[in-house]
Formats: structure tokens, C-alpha cells, sequence
């Protein structure tokens, strides 16, 4: 985003604060500095001189990234836009956490953000390519349970990053980079499939065919394969499949086959205006300090007493609230109902 963008997006701002009490960041530690607003005058502020970057740029590092304030933006200003300048400008000045900064330089290296070399298997004969990112294998079993009892086809890319912490950290040139020389990799003319909403986003932002594994699983299962499942889940929907990718529908769509299944989604943080766990798709876990805890804190409690159980489609919004909650994975469920 360019200097005069950066007015447009300030000037377009009218302070009205819709976007403040949707954003995690703001409920948690209850500071006007931390509402998206305000770190849109934070970047005025740095554009003009009057701030320097470590204080323009403080609020902005604490964001989840969960695009809720965009939603709820009556003026339509890019606060994410923003957010990842600000961003931008501080990584220039070297300044971020130590957990971001390695896992930038892995990537430069073409290595996954943990270090890890990617793993692409290449099999001619198979439906569809499952896609892992950051995740590893094991956290797939159950995915490649149930595409075995569908008699699904595949193969597996794993360690292979989609771009997603480049994009959240300003980064574009060096995701450019990453993109052709990871994507180069895949499989060509296979359809991907990946059970993270983030990495469904940035396969489908980079034109690659992809789908969500609720959407993938929803085409696959047929009504007569399918047995009542009796339980009574509670829904986390996932910031990166409702806000980035627009697919909340394929998950209710999912949710909505299983027979048996109770599904409730207490108001008004579920949703459109579904509110963050704190993960940030795993990648706002490495900034500093307690926010993405604290975020989990007030989710956990809006979800408390609705269901024994939350359901959810995405490994890092299931592992994270698994920390503090019993959590389902989607395709547990889809799997319960085809035992
Ligand atoms: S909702 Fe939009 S216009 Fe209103 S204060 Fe927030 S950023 Fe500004
Ligand atoms: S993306 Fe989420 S955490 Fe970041 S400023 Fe917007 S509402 Fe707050």
C-alpha cells in the first residue's frame, strides 16, 4: 500500500468505532490505542513524522488478523491494508518478534516456518492433492481416515507453506518469491484440498484449484452413508474460512448433512461476526505477549455452557482451544457418522 493510500484509508475513517467492540484485541486489553481506528491515525501519525515506527506500529503487531473490524466497517476502510504497513515498515526497522522473524528467515531458505523441508509427494493416479501447510501429517490422520472410507484417492504435500504469515506481515515481495518457488512444486492439474481455511485462501488467491475440506466433504458424502450422530456441538467458526475465504456457508452446509447432530451458535459471537480464538491460523501465535491467550480466554467463555463440545474447521483454531476446551474436529464428526 502506497503513502497516499494510506491517507485515503485515514480520511475514509469517520470514527464512527463500529469496528471497536468486534475487535479481540480492543476486548481484551480495553485500550482505545488497540481499536482498529486508532491504528489507522497510528499510521497517519507515522506518515506524517510525528510518530516513530515502534510506537506507530505497536497496536498493529498485536492484531489476530481476524477481519472482523473490515466486516463491520461501514466506510469500507482497508484496516488489514493498514495493519500490514504499519507491519511492513517495522520489520524494515527490524523490529518484530524473534518467533516471526525465524520463521520469515526458514522461508527464505524454502523451508516450511518450522524449519522443516517440504514433502511432495508425486502420484500420477490420484483425485486430489491433500494439502497439510504448516501442520503436520499426524494432525491429517482422521482426514485420511475418512477420505479412505470415501475411497478417495490422494496424495500429500506437506511442510510446504501457503504464504499466509507473508501476506499478514506485509511481506509481498518475498511472498511473490516464495509462490514461484513453492508452487513450482505441486502437482500440476491436481485439485488441492486442505483442511485450513488460511491456506484454502492463499492457494485460491495464487489461482491454484482448492478446496476447503468442509466443502470437499460435503460433495463426497452421499445421505444414505451416513448414521445419526448424537451430540450437541457448539460451532467455532474459523476468521480465515468465514472473513478471508467467504465459505462459513460450507461448513453449516457440512454440519447441516450430519443426521443427529444438535448444532448451536450462541448470539452475537457466532456467525458472520464470529469471534477470533486468537490463533491468527496458527501465525499470531508467535507475537509477543499474552493477547492471543487472553483472546482465547473471552472465546472459550462465550462458548462455555452452550454444547458439551465445540466443533471446528481448522487445525490451529483446534489445536489452540483444544488447550482449554474438548474440541472436535470437522471431520471427526464426519467420521462418527460413517462408522
Ligand atoms: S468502523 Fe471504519 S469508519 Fe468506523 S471507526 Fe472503524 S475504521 Fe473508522
Ligand atoms: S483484524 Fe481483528 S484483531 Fe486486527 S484490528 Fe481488526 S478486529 Fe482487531
Amino acid at each position: 500500500m502506497s503513502d497516499d493510500e494510506i491517507l485515503h484509508q485515514y480520511l475514509t475513517c469517520t470514527m464512527c468505532g463500529f469496528c471497536r467492540p468486534v475487535c479481540p484485541v480492543y476486548r481484551v486489553f480495553e485500550n482505545e490505542t488497540c481499536t482498529p481506528r486508532a491504528i489507522v491515525g497510528l499510521a497517519y501519525g507515522l506518515l506524517r513524522g510525528e510518530l516513530d515506527v515502534a510506537q506507530a506500529s505497536a497496536t498493529a503487531r498485536l492484531s489476530v488478523s481476524c477481519r472482523a473490524c473490515e466486516v463491520k466497517c461501514p466506510s469500507g476502510v482497508e484496516i488489514l491494508k493498514v495493519i500490514r504497513w504499519l507491519r511492513r515498515s517495522a520489520w524494515r526497522q527490524g523490529i518484530g518478534p524473534e518467533k516471526k522473524r525465524s520463521a520469515v528467515e526458514y522461508l527464505k531458505k524454502g523451508l516450511s516456518i518450522n524449519g522443516k523441508q517440504p514433502r511432495v509427494e508425486q502420484q500420477e493416479d490420484v483425485e486430489v492433492v491433500l494439502f497439510t501447510g504448516c501442520c503436520e501429517r499426524t494432525e491429517y490422520a482422521v482426514v485420511e481416515e475418512v477420505f479412505k472410507q470415501l475411497g478417495v484417492s490422494y496424495s500429500v504435500v506437506e511442510q510446504l507453506c501457503c504464504g499466509l504469515p507473508l501476506l499478514l506481515e506485509g511481506l509481498e515481495d518475498l511472498l511473490q518469491e516464495h509462490r514461484q518457488r513453492a508452487f513450482s512444486k505441486l502437482p500440476r492439474e491436481k485439485r488441492l484440498v486442505t483442511a485450513c481455511p488460511g491456506c484454502a485462501y492463499m492457494l485460491k488467491e495464487a489461482d491454484l484449484e482448492v478446496a476447503w475440506l468442509p466443502r470437499f466433504l460435503s460433495e463426497k458424502l452421499k445421505p444414505h452413508q451416513l448414521k445419526p450422530v448424537d451430540q450437541r456441538v457448539v460451532v467455532h467458526e474459523p476468521c480465515f474460512g468465514l472473513r478471508y475465504l467467504n465459505a462459513g456457508e460450507d461448513l453449516d452446509a457440512l454440519l447441516r448433512q450430519i443426521p443427529g447432530l444438535t448444532v448451536v451458535k450462541p448470539e452475537p459471537w457466532c456467525g458472520a461476526m464470529s469471534f477470533c480464538c486468537g490463533a491468527g491460523c496458527g501465525w499470531e501465535l508467535r507475537q509477543e505477549g499474552d493477547g492471543p491467550k487472553l483472546i482465547r480466554r473471552e472465546r472459550v467463555n462465550q462458548l462455555r455452557g452452550a454444547a458439551e463440545k465445540v466443533v471446528t474447521a481448522c487445525p490451529h483454531c483446534y489445536r489452540w482451544l483444544s488447550e482449554e476446551v474438548p474440541v472436535l474436529r470437522i471431520e471427526e464428526l464426519v467420521r462418527m457418522a460413517l462408522a
